[in-house]
């Protein structure tokens, strides 16, 4: 049978997957976006639409406007827990008990890899779920932030601890990554033989650097993208669609090769 090229670089992709003790996978807002989360500057919508991203998205805009940044967050949270995880993400859940170890590596803040099942999720940019206060970083708890029903300013609780106000414990502009996620996610990176990069615009940086990082320690670097992007010149491996389609077939895929005893 004549195989298409989308079916051939598929089956590159699985023979890649199955020869793999150690696999990342890193995601970007493109993994969230089919599931209908607004990527942040969709979010960027109704009330929020006249403020610009930084103030909303930084620690100097929420000291000056705090129940604004606040409701904003708060806003986007409840929109992420009405989004369901898509296929995709199950295609992960079950990937990670195909291959010896996996580990992902998201850009998101929706939680939706460990909604979905996922055990190894290192969140670079923080997560909606977590709170901590502004001054001392205490953390906060999530089931105590309310959940509006609409979207408006939202006045965020005092830490009890030290007073100062409670933030989303999501990476602002001008701030740096936390420090032991970023340290692991890049010796992952150094040490996978598989990458798998799903949904990522290769242009937020330093999370964009991981692609590269890999192909230079001598990974194959499998790319699930609709479109082309930055990252398509690392990768050996481009699959044009969406994660939704092509994380499924790959896993169908590597359960047949699993079958035949491919894995050495
Ligand atoms: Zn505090």
């Amino acid at each position: 049978m004549l195989k298409t090229d989308g079916a051939l670089l598929a089956s590159r992709a699985t023979r890649v997957l199955l020869a793999a003790e150690r696999v990342l996978v890193t995601t970007g807002a493109g993994m969230s976006r089919e599931s209908g989360i607004p990527t942040f500057r969709d979010a960027l919508t109704g009330l929020w639409a006249r403020y610009d991203p930084e103030e909303l998205a930084t620690e100097a805009g929420f000291r000056r406007h705090p129940a604004r940044v606040f409701g904003w967050y708060a806003w986007r949270r409840r929109l992420v827990r009405a989004a369901v995880p898509h296929a995709g993400y199950h295609a992960l859940v079950a990937l990670e008990r195909l291959v010896p170890s996996l580990a992902i590596v998201t850009q998101n803040v929706d939680g939706l890899h460990r909604r979905a099942g996922s055990r190894r999720v290192l969140e670079l940019h923080g997560s909606l779920e977590r709170f901590s206060c502004v001054d001392a970083r205490h953390p906060f708890p999530g089931d105590a932030i309310p959940l509006p029903e609409a979207d408006t300013e939202c006045e965020p609780p005092h830490c009890p601890q030290c007073g100062s106000r409670v933030r989303p414990d999501v990476v602002w502009f001008h701030e740096t990554l936390p420090e032991r996620v970023t340290t692991e996610a890049w010796d992952l990176a150094a040490s996978c033989q598989a990458m798998l990069v799903v949904g990522t615009s290769g242009l937020v940086h330093p999370a964009a650097q991981l692609p590269f990082i890999a192909r230079d320690a001598g990974a194959m670097v499998i790319e699930v993208n609709p479109d082309p992007t930055e990252v398509s010149t690392a990768a050996h491996i481009v699959c044009r669609g969406p994660a939704g389609t092509i994380l499924p077939a790959l896993v169908a895929a590597l359960r047949e090769g699993e079958g035949e005893g491919a894995r050495a």
